[in-house]
């Protein structure tokens, strides 16, 4: 049976992009030698992170003047970096659910942290808009898309103030303007690639305003000037994000990402808006391409882990929401084909009918 992979995060990868990563596991390029035992420093291994650097930048459109990072800690890392980099007095932070609060406790650290809009008032089932950005702030932190809650804003942002944004869960499903951003950053375990490895695009004029002190390893500066070989790169995962950047430029890149996501997302909500098992959690106009949560209607409230293990049954793998929310996510990556998505609904309709 057909197994189609929803999971939030490690994620659907490209059949092509694991099994050329496992072949160079076992000989890379036909060296004989496995990439895990090559040297980073190894001529074969600069051609590998320079083609990924450089897909980086085609495929996003990235402007001159921005550096593209492969580094390791996650996104969670990204989190204390960013204002150990760029917060000088005070910080802007659009509050969208767990992954900002997580950012907002971090950015406490370095200085004054304002909150200038929250959707927790709703247990973030909302993207809020309209509020007033600080112009004496040193930047404004956003999360393009919320991967626990189902929201996402697919606009660039407007700000007055330099705009550093988290896009873990939607990076490269989409055209983005990356001259409206001073970062944009993420963990590759979604879109890109395999854990392990975390994206982050600056602009390097930006860089060195702070007063203080940075450690080596977390000022962004050292990372360029190394070309993210300042230390061992997590060469694997960069290896496979390569791939998936090969994938995606040979799909059509990320316009056509951008038609798939929208033909996923408009095929699975018109069912769960039609079923009458199923509703979805966040408010229409928010809704998130990438992380589609829904829940049971009341009528079917306790027929939940019935649910669960009848799409398992049927190849559908990893719908178990996030336990803030409860219910099921079905993300859809860049890697899900709309086969995946038909597969779902074609589940949710056999399940309707049985009850
Ligand atoms: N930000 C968002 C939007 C996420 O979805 C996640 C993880 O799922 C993170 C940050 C944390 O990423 P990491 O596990 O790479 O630290």
């Amino acid at each position: 049976m057909k197994k189609y992979n929803f999971g939030a995060g490690p994620s659907i990868l490209p059949q092509e992009v694991m099994k050329a990563t496992a072949e160079a596991c076992v000989d890379f390029n036909g060296i004989g030698l496995s990439l895990m035992e090559m040297s980073h420093r190894s001529k074969e291994f600069q051609a590998v992170i320079d083609e990924a650097q450089d897909l980086m930048k085609e495929l996003l459109g990235v402007p001159e003047g921005y550096s593209v990072l492969f580094l390791g800690g996650g996104a969670s890392l990204e989190f204390c970096m960013v204002p150990y980099n760029f917060l000088e007095n005070k910080a802007a932070y659009v509050n969208t659910g767990v992954w900002a609060t997580k950012a907002v406790k971090e950015a406490k650290l370095f200085g004054e942290v304002v909150e200038v809009a929250s959707s927790k008032d709703k247990n973030f089932t909302y993207y809020p808009k309209n509020f007033e950005i600080p112009q004496d702030a040193d930047y404004l932190h956003v999360t393009s898309n919320n991967t626990i809650y189902g929201t996402e804003y697919l606009k660039d942002f407007e700000s007055p103030i330099p705009v550093i944004c988290d896009m873990s869960s939607d990076i490269l499903s989409r055209p983005v303007d990356v001259s409206k951003y001073t970062m944009i950053y993420g963990g590759a375990q979604k879109n890109i690639s395999m854990a392990g490895v975390t994206f982050v695009i600056v602009k390097d004029e930006a860089l060195g305003k702070v007063s203080r002190a940075i450690p080596t390893m977390l000022d962004y500066r050292t990372h360029i000037k190394k070309g993210s070989m300042f230390n061992t790169p997590p060469v694997i995962p960069i290896y496979s994000a390569l791939q998936t950047l090969r994938w995606i430029k040979a799909q059509g890149g990320v316009v056509e990402m951008d038609r798939r996501a929208q033909e996923r997302a408009d095929l699975l909500y018109a069912e769960i808006d039609r079923n009458k098992c199923f509703k979805g959690t966040a408010v229409k106009e928010d809704r998130s391409r990438m992380n589609i949560c829904f829940i049971m209607t009341d009528e079917y409230k306790d027929l939940e882990a019935e649910f669960l293990a009848f799409a398992l049954e049927r190849g559908i793998w990893g719908i178990k929401g996030h336990r803030d929310v409860g219910g099921f996510r079905a993300s859809c990556y860049n890697a899900m084909p709309v086969e995946g998505v038909k597969a779902l609904i074609a589940c949710m309709q056999e399940f309707e009918e049985k009850h």
